[in-house]
């Protein structure tokens, strides 16, 4: 069999088999309702509130009903936006939303939606360091703003964004705060408290738990109009019958996530380390934000003469996977905006690589890495027009 090796993690994970252990009773054996007042249901209210735990200690909630579970950090994203919407400007009492040009589509085009019925949207450029400073945000701030929405890490770079300050700024200018943490998450600590964000928003895939479920952190006392009425879920914040098999996945996948930080931070940082300094080795051999602040596990990597979807294409061949940028956005050949902000020439914006590892990579993986990406390079380039010419 073809060998694999999975480096797109930023896309998502494998769910790790602890995990799919733990959800396995859920489905055939304890399969209750725990809304219902029998045993069946009742049997699952520790099980629940197990998980929730793990969640609230997994970011430093006060408690488990600042936590509301959804299907996914997309819908976290537009509950937010939308409801902030329905709150504060439907109302007419502001007008204003504050987000970045790098943020997930999730985000992006919510955004762009919003503007459509009339909000007035601020997209802060990113600074040469690829992020965004809380000066920028102070000074888009105006007494209209409702909101303020910026990524903690972005997916493409690994780069992180300076949340807590951003986080103090609004509370003095009484702005609600969002922050999408899908790429923080067991990657660097996350902590709500010192953060001072109001909403925040993950996703369990993202951290070797199940798809289709991630979940909102909504300050206590901060209301937030619900995007689903129904049958009073979730203390009406959000109807649909709990997902009892993937809440235990998700709340295992954030226990799990604590206990391997240090792991990611010494041990796969220092495979995306090596990586990256055999690749710094050839020639013409880029990293974007090797010297910033970054999460331990993604580079972004830039070949000059060679198309990114060129090299993903020969390392697919190699059965090695990876991306050109946000797995999202990746058929957009739009230079990547991150890459024109920190000043990169435009024909090499087209060359990024995203490579993205885990705690599940290995050190011989990343060795054939290498030696898969020094022959792609060598090929791709002798054949290229661009390159050398
Ligand atoms: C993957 C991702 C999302 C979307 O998560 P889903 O669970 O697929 O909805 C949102 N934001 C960021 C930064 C992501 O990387």
């Amino acid at each position: 069999m073809q060998r694999r090796v999975y480096l797109d993690n930023n896309a998502t994970t494998m769910v790790d088999p602890k995990v799919k252990d733990l959800m396995d009773p859920y489905f055939c054996d304890h399969y209750g309702n725990p809304n219902s007042l029998h045993k069946f249901g009742t049997e699952i209210h520790p099980v629940i509130s197990d998980a929730f735990n793990k969640l609230y200690e997994g970011i430093n909630a006060r408690n488990e009903d600042d936590i509301i579970i959804t299907s996914c950090a997309t819908e976290s994203n537009n509950w937010v936006l939308k409801g902030v919407y329905f709150d504060k400007i439907y109302t007419g009492e502001k007008n204003h939303i504050i987000t970045t040009e790098v943020e997930h589509p999730a985000v992006g085009a919510t955004c762009k939606f919003l503007e459509s019925l009339g909000v007035e949207v601020t997209y802060l450029p990113i600074n040469k360091d690829g992020t965004i400073s809380a000066s920028q945000v102070q000074a888009a701030i105006t007494p209209q703003t409702a909101l303020v929405s910026i990524m903690w890490a972005n997916n493409e770079t690994g780069l992180i964004f300076p949340i807590e300050e951003i986080g103090e700024i609004c509370r003095q200018a009484d702005v609600l705060f969002h922050t999408d943490a899908v790429q923080a998450i067991g990657k660097i600590p996350v902590d709500v408290v010192r953060a001072n964000v109001d909403f925040l928003s993950f996703s369990a895939h993202k951290f070797h738990g199940p798809k289709g479920i991630g979940a909102l952190y909504i300050r206590s006392g901060v209301p937030l109009t619900p995007l689903l009425h129904g049958g009073e879920h979730m203390r009406g914040r959000r109807s649909g019958t709990l997902n009892v098999p993937y809440i235990v996945g998700m709340g295992e996948a954030m226990a799990l996530a604590q206990e391997y930080l240090d792991y990611e931070n010494q041990v796969v940082m220092r495979l995306r380390n090596k990586l990256e300094d055999a690749l710094l080795d050839i020639e013409d051999v880029f990293v974007i934000g090797n010297r910033l602040q970054r999460v331990p596990n993604t580079t972004l990597i830039s070949v000059r003469g060679i198309e990114g979807e060129a090299m993903l294409w020969d390392l697919n061949k190699a059965g090695i996977a990876a991306s050109t940028g946000s797995a999202c956005a990746s058929e957009d050949l739009e230079a990547n905006p991150v890459m024109v902000a920190i000043g990169a020439d435009k024909e090499l914006a087209h060359t990024a690589i995203r490579l993205s590892l885990s705690r599940f990579n290995t050190e011989e993986e990343i060795d054939y890495t290498i030696e898969v990406f020094r022959k792609a390079i060598q090929r791709l380039r002798s054949i290229s027009s661009s390159y050398g010419a």
